[in-house]
């Protein structure tokens, strides 16, 4: 049995220097940390529970007309606050589909930002090749069962895929992620947040060690009318996505005056699909320009011996997204 120390910070400064020496890690709703804990999976010497720091809960507007979602709040709070549900509804339609009510209660904003990947082999111990867990070890995933795997963006290295749904959401709104550490305040535009594999599938973000992430910050509105989260998933709760679609759309009339797509379950990081986000542009919404729209966001994509349903279905839940976001499914 490990050791484990514990210490509940009261504020920003405290959880900085707690975290502040090898083998420490924040917890905040523990909703993952723990199970991969139990699973050793993972093994902190010092959990340093952030869940008691007021500076990092809440939900304001920022002066540009944006908005800030503290680390702390719940996904529950941040799906049903009245602010994002009327200007970011993609996000709140995101986070809804995520996990359970009772773990969305649990769920805080920064946790779901770091979750780990959902590949069996990263979770059972039992099978010793997993570079994300044992670095150098091998991926069992690529010939074992990897039907839930990654289509674009893999590496030999890992072809796992990012889980998280608020996540897909927050990539397509342009999102930026707020810390700080040790070398005090930063900023970090979402699309650099998660990582590509690589050669080093260890490292899911690209944050550094002992930062602590205070809050996500969402540029001004700009989709609020026309925008869409679509998740194609085994079941249809409580199930992590196949394919998942953040689709937002500026309108003129029923032409595209600009679109954000991105693309969950399909890389090791959200997936910004953007040679489909330029095609879209001056196009109308007509399904042959959309199929032609949506088949550049798979272009070079490498299917595992699983998972080449991914190839079509990303395309189609691409088109069914952009329907439906435009009011025209
Ligand atoms: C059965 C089940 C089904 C699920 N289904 C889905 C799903 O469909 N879609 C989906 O998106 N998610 C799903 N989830 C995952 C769930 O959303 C995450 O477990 C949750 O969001 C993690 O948040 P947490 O606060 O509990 O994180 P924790 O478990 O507390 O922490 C997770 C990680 O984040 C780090 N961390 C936490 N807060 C901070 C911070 N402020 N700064 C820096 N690091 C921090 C921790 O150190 C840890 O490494 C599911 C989970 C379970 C158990
Ligand atoms: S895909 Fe990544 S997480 Fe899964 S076994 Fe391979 S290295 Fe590990």
């Amino acid at each position: 049995m490990d050791a484990i120390s514990y210490q509940r910070a009261a504020d920003i400064g405290a959880a900085l220097a707690a975290a502040n020496q090898p083998g420490a890690m924040f917890i905040g709703g523990g909703t993952n940390l723990l199970d991969l804990m139990k699973g050793g999976v993972m093994r902190p010497m010092k959990l340093v529970d952030i869940t008691h720091i007021a500076a990092l809960d809440g939900i304001t507007g920022l002066p540009d007309g944006g908005l800030r979602i503290g680390a702390l709040v719940r996904n529950s709070d941040a799906a049903n606050h009245a602010w994002v549900r009327e200007r970011y509804p993609l996000l709140s339609q995101a986070l809804l589909a995520g996990a359970s009510p009772q773990l969305r209660n649990m769920a805080t904003v920064g946790g779901n930002l770091m979750q780990r990947t959902r590949c069996p082999y990263f979770y059972d111990t039992g099978f010793p090749q997993c570079n994300k867990r044992a670095p150098g070890s091998g991926c069992a995933a690529i010939d074992g069962n990897n039907r839930m795997h990654a289509i674009l963006g893999a590496s030999r290295q890992c072809i796992a895929t990012n889980p998280s749904d608020m996540s897909v959401a927050l990539a397509a709104l342009d999102a930026v992620v707020r810390v700080t550490g040790p070398n005090g305040e930063r900023t970090i535009p979402f699309a650099e947040f998660h990582r590509l594999p690589g050669d080093r599938p260890d490292l899911d973000t690209t944050l550094q060690q002992g930062e602590l992430i205070t809050s996500v910050d969402l540029p001004p509105p700009l989709f609020a009318e026309h925008s869409k989260y679509l998740k194609v998933r085994d079941r249809a709760s409580y199930a992590f996505a196949l394919v998942s679609v953040a689709a937002a759309l500026q309108m003129d009339g029923n032409t595209v005056k600009s679109a954000r797509i991105a693309l969950g379950g399909v890389a090791h990081k959200p997936w910004r699909a953007s040679a489909t986000e330029r095609a879209l542009v001056g196009s109308s919404l007509d399904k042959l320009s959309l199929q032609t729209a949506a088949a550049l966001a798979v272009q070079g994509a490498q299917a595992q011996r699983d998972n080449a349903f991914k190839v079509t279905l990303a395309q189609r839940a691409i088109v069914r997204a952009i329907q439906q976001a435009g009011g025209v499914a």
